[in-house]
């Protein structure tokens, strides 16, 4: 009797493993490895669906009744070097089967297309209110229900937008209301609330003409004939190329060589470059075969370019992470753009990288992989110099004739000197030349929100979020503080809670803020902002990208976001605000961060016709992450670096599993912890291997509590990938359930952001 091994596809520790059902004739044909069926399952035979992972005959019939398999979900197999891939991430990261399969396809297969809930108001509807606004009495209007209709008109005004559709979850946080008061502005028609299906277009549509090969300068040429030298078999190239050197292009060229063998190509870039100019050149290079994945699309868009590429009707992905995943049959090339972003880690189970995953499958397929920056990850830098990738450079900007000059800017002088505004006396004047040049200007700051957190200068009480213990933020559009890890949010008083002085200041300075600012010197220039606030609408990006491209746009202010992968030609200016904002987190990488973040916004100047300068304002102005990222200086920065990493013992020189817990009581995951490093000590004695383990810990997370949650964090750093797994292993065997009652736990080796 023919048979199948299953797994099902529900998470649970129990379900983990194998089930064998008999595989009915009428379904002979269709069933194989990777195969996914619908499967009774449990006393009430309820169907589940099932991957199927082995096909064989039964030799013997077991002395139980087994099931037969109900039917098959046609089109979404999984090829079987995905399968096999699913059992290595099952392995390496620890985690259940079951999620390993799904990753391999796009969603629950029986997933309806999700709709969401939004709320608009129409041109017409927005004159309503603004008129109704007007006077000074109006039946319905009550305080909260104008300031929330004057919130609206707000948006749009600064959006430049004569209508506007949110969704209800954003809508009601930055408007600081709740659902009911928003139908109730339904109810009287100022507003509409509609359920849409988010749509299906995948945002990067806009006509232009088909792209041109670039006739490759020399160091281009060189790249792409490594690596076209070894397309046949695998490959780890570690791309570094300053920012302008042409990298798209060096990438352009090698696809078109591997669309010409027959082959695919998969395209990781950061999930925010996906909705922007970057996705664009490759369609227009290379049009219909061009499909893309990024977290915006619905389930529905999702799984139908998964099933384009399944049956070869794309050859080229362009996705985020989980692109890594497409079912490809024949890989040619795959290739990381900005390797060093932590967004290729997943912070999910499965916490698997998209470049272990992309070395793995290179592996199967006989293919090179490139990861490509200008600021690699001081882990990549090292693995090349240690021969274990071909390093690949590009020094040189691809274009020339264009200058890029960049100023360190001292506030600390500033402040002396009796400037205290967030501009310098420098860049404030750039910024008015470029203005009068009719050139763009792009002013970057860490922060969103109007100002980082109000204080009193008094008592020096803060705002803080009762829930999260991190200060709140203010926002001026609904005079509101907000919680950025949760979005709890309160009203701002005019005098202090704790004191009542009225010495209330907001310090610090975020977008809104600084676009407040900026308007009120420069009235007549066109400013927008692009933070998380602006942005969550679907094409959000966009819509003030594409504005900022076609030059209706003269400032552009903007969190990270700005700072990636944008390639515009008439920035002549460009401003770093706060440079030392991320110089202090509580993080190792917190030097390379602004590293990288210095050297990409300088990036984004001086790349077309246009010089460019870029002003870093700073209160550290020695610090070396500052000073190398000045000079445009990867490998004075990197030699420093790796010194530090060296002596403090941090990657690459080991690995670290970070332990983190999440717990309703402030003791159960100290006392946990404690537990964990009790049994590491024990371990450590009677395991001469375990000798080279450093543990730091346990304390309090960086950000002690989250969501009412307190959390706790341990560190342990090893020298070897495989120990640090056995102890992982170890330790969640060592849970007994009722800790697992009392608090949840994160366990991650190598992770890419610090609890
Ligand atoms: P990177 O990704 O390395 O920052 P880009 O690929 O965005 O750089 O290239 C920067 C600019 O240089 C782009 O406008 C691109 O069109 C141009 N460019 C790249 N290669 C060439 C070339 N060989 N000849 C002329 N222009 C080039
Ligand atoms: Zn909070
Ligand atoms: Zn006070």
């Amino acid at each position: 009797m023919e048979s199948v091994q299953v797994i099902i596809g529900i998470s649970t520790k129990a379900l983990d493993r194998p089930f064998t059902y008999i595989l009915p004739p009428k379904l002979k044909d269709c069933v194989e490895v990777g195969s996914v069926v619908l499967v009774p399952f449990g006393k009430g035979n309820a169907l589940k669906e099932a991957y199927v992972t082995e096909r064989g005959y039964l030799i013997k019939e077991p002395d139980f009744e087994l099931k037969e398999v109900y039917d098959v979900i046609e089109d979404v197999k999984v090829e079987k070097e995905l399968i096999k891939l699913a059992y290595w991430i099952h392995k390496r990261y620890e985690c259940s089967i079951t999620s390993a399969l799904k990753l391999m396809v796009p969603t629950d297969v029986n997933a309806k297309v999700k709709t969401e809930k939004f709320v608009s108001m129409s041109k017409i509807q927005a004159a309503n209110a603004a008129k109704d606004l007007q006077l000074e009495r109006k039946e319905g209007l009550t305080k909260k229900r104008r300031e929330i209709l004057a919130a609206f008109l707000g948006q749009m005004d600064e959006q430049k937008l004569s209508a506007i559709k949110l969704p209800m979850k954003q809508a009601c946080q930055i408007m600081g209301t709740t659902t009911t008061l928003l139908k109730t502005l339904q109810e009287l028609g100022y507003l509409s609330i509609s359920d849409d299906e988010v749509g299906r277009d995948i945002g990067v549509l806009k006509n232009r003409a088909m792209g041109q090969e670039l006739i490759l300068n020399e160091e281009q040429e060189k790249c792409v004939d490594q690596v076209s030298h070894s397309l046949e078999r695998q490959g780890t190239f570690l791309l570094h190329g300053v920012t302008g050197s042409g990298k798209t292009e060096v990438y352009m060229q090698l696809i078109q060589q591997v669309l010409e063998q027959g082959k695919s190509v998969i395209v990781l870039i950061p999930e925010i470059g996906l909705t922007s100019l970057t996705t664009q050149r490759f369609i227009e290079r290379f049009g219909q075969v061009v499909g893309v994945q990024h977290s915006k699309l619905n389930l529905g868009e999702r799984y139908e370019q998964w099933l384009k590429a399944k049956r070869g009707e794309i050859q080229i992905m362009v996705g985020a992470r989980s692109a890594i995943f497409t079912p490809f049959t024949r890989i040619g090339l795959i290739i990381i753009d900005e390797e060093h972003e932590h967004t290729y880690k997943s912070e999910q189970n499965p916490r698997y990288h998209a470049r272990e995953i992309a070395i793995k499958r290179s592996m199967d397929h006989q293919c090179p992989v490139i990861l490509g920056s200008a600021t690699p990850l001081i882990e990549s830098y090292y693995k090349a110099q240690a021969g274990q990738y071909t390093l690949l450079e590009l020094n040189k900007r691809a274009v020339v004739g264009s200058n890029r000059k960049v100023t360190m800017i001292d506030m600390r002088h500033e402040l002396e000197n009796g400037n205290t505004s967030i501009l310098s006396h420098d860049l404030e004047q750039a910024i008015a030349k470029a203005l009068q040049k009719k050139e763009q200007i792009i002013l970057f700051i860490n922060r969103r929100g109007f100002a980082n957190f109000v204080s009193c200068r008094q008592c020096g009480f803060v705002y803080t979020c009762k829930h999260c213990d991190v200060s709140m933020t203010y926002h001026a559009n609904n005079k509101r503080m907000i919680c950025h890890y949760c979005g709890y949010s309160l009203p701002v008083n005019k005098t202090c809670p704790e004191c009542g002085s009225s010495y209330l200041k907001a310090f610090g300075a975020g977008t809104q803020k600084i676009h407040a600012y900026i308007k009120k010197q420069f009235p007549e220039a066109n400013i927008a902002r692009m933070d998380q606030d602006t942005t969550q609408k679907k094409h959000g990006h966009e819509i003030i990208l594409n504005a900022f491209d076609q030059k209706e746009i003269d400032i552009l202010i903007g969190t990270q976001m700005i700072a990636k992968g944008h390639d515009f030609h008439n920035v002549s200016v460009v401003g770093v605000l706060a440079a030392d904002l991320s110089l202090h987190i509580d993080d190792f990488r917190a030097a390379e961060r602004t590293f990288q973040l210095v050297t990409q916004v300088i990036g984004r100047t001086g790349r077309g016709e246009v010089d460019g300068h870029a002003y870093i304002q700073t209160y550290s102005p020695d610090h070396f992450a500052l000073t190398h990222a000045l000079e445009e200086n990867y490998l004075g920065f990197y030699n420093e670096e790796i010194l530090f990493r060296r002596a403090m013992i941090y990657p690459p020189f080991c690995h670290i599993l970070q332990l983190i817990t999440f717990s309703e009581h402030e003791e159960s995951g100290m006392k946990f912890l404690n537990k964990c490093l009790k049994m590491l000590e024990h371990y450590g004695q009677n395991n001469e291997q375990l000798g080279d383990i450093i543990v730091l810990g346990p304390a309090k997370a960086s950000i002690g509590k989250v969501k009412g949650k307190y959390r706790h964090r341990l560190l342990i750093k090893g020298s070897s990938y495989r120990q640090l797994t056995n102890i992982r292993k170890e330790l969640y065997n060592s849970i007994d359930s009722k800790i697992k009652n009392e608090l949840q736990m994160h366990v991650d080796i190598n992770p890419m952001i610090m609890y």
